[in-house]
């Protein structure tokens, strides 16, 4: 599949759900969100059917996103059915890891190949008020069930906030001793017509990447060891990110800049929302139903909304800096 701008599509991002076990203050309100009639999600076996014609025209890699992924009933199946359609080489997960312990073992075997789990900071009381009451323990659990289960690589993203005060040094250090991915991810505001996302972070709250690993080199050097060097191609799945390494390190720290235009150019992607809308551009409200199709179309039909998803894909992002591209928070459209 190739967009209008001659990039290849292979990669395709599903939000299973807008639901969430979490309320992180930056991608939900605090109410927990407006339900949807469970007949505007697609079904499971939508998801296989748009898998299975997605496969035919070239889509080679599956991330399941949300909301939490892991609270739609049916995930590990799912996965199966993904993993043995022809054509698919990857399925992967993007979760905030509490339900890890419980499923790990079983998407493993499932043929999930690895996981991202989200995870903003090592501090509990921190963790608790930027998830509006959740529990560290359970997403250290996560991680520490998916290593056991035999996912590779495993990243833990953290969205970086500036006046979280986060301890990146300390975050950086956990790719020392485990094999662990750690990516720090620039926050985006988006959100709301306002330009800052429901929780009144605007883009005074954005910590560049170049200032986190400043900051951790900087440390490093008062630490007396040695700091970040560049770490070639990094971990499968690199994507975007920039990755770095400890001397001798068993994993990788990561930067991802998502509003730097830089990656657009290498764009291969495009996203699903739970409610069956394919979104060509993460910051664009631009969306074109394949619902429909699902429901009560050939697979020709759903090969043609594809089809004009690959042109509406813009060239390139709009201005970064205005950051709120898109008014839609990302437990819609699954990061
Ligand atoms: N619930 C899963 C999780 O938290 O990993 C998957 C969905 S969540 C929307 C996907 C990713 O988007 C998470 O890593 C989250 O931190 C990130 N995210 C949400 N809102 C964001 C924002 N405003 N800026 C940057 N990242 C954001
Ligand atoms: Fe839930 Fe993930 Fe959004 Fe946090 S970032 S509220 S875990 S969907």
């Amino acid at each position: 599949m190739r967009d209008g701008h001659g990039r290849r599509i292979d990669y395709m991002r599903i939000s299973l759900t807008d639901r969430c076990n979490l309320r992180c203050i930056y991608c939900m309100p605090a109410e927990g969100i407006v339900q949807v009639p469970h007949d505007r999600i697609l079904r499971l076996s939508e998801i296989e059917r748009l898998v299975r014609i997605a496969a035919q025209m070239g889509v080679e890699r599956i991330r399941l996103t949300g909301g939490e992924p892991l609270v739609r009933r049916g995930v590990v199946d799912l996965v199966a059915a993904i993993a043995s359609t022809p054509g698919i080489k990857d399925v992967s997960l993007t979760t905030n890891g509490i339900l890890l312990p419980r499923y790990a073992a079983d998407l493993k075997q499932a043929g999930l190949r690895r996981v991202n789990i989200s995870l903003d900071t090592l501090d509990a009381a921190q963790y608790r008020q930027v998830t509006r009451g959740g529990d560290i323990t359970s997403a250290l659990a996560g991680i520490e069930s998916s290593l056991e289960a035999g996912f590779s690589p495993v990243k833990v993203n953290a969205v970086a906030v500036r006046s979280l005060d986060q301890d990146f040094w300390a975050f950086a250090r956990l790719s020392v001793e485990r094999p662990l991915h750690v990516r720090f991810i620039e926050y985006m505001p988006v959100g709301d017509s306002s330009g800052v996302c429901g929780c009144g972070w605007g883009p005074e709250e954005v910590v560049s990447c170049e200032e986190i690993r400043d900051r951790i080199n900087r440390r490093a050097l008062a630490e007396g060891v040695e700091g970040l060097l560049p770490a070639g191609g990094g971990p499968e799945g690199a994507g975007p990110a920039r990755y770095y390494e400890f001397p001798g390190a068993q994993g990788t720290v990561g930067f991802i800049s998502p509003l730097s235009r830089h990656f657009c150019g290498e764009c291969n992607r495009i996203r699903v929302t739970s409610m069956g809308k394919i979104r060509p551009c993460l910051f664009s409200d631009e969306e074109i139903d394949v619902r429909e199709a699902l429901r009560c179309g050939s697979d020709d039909a759903v090969r043609e909304v594809l089809a004009r998803a690959m042109r509406m894909k813009p060239g390139e992002h709009g201005n970064p800096n205005s950051a709120h591209a898109t008014s839609t928070n990302m437990n819609q459209i699954g990061g």
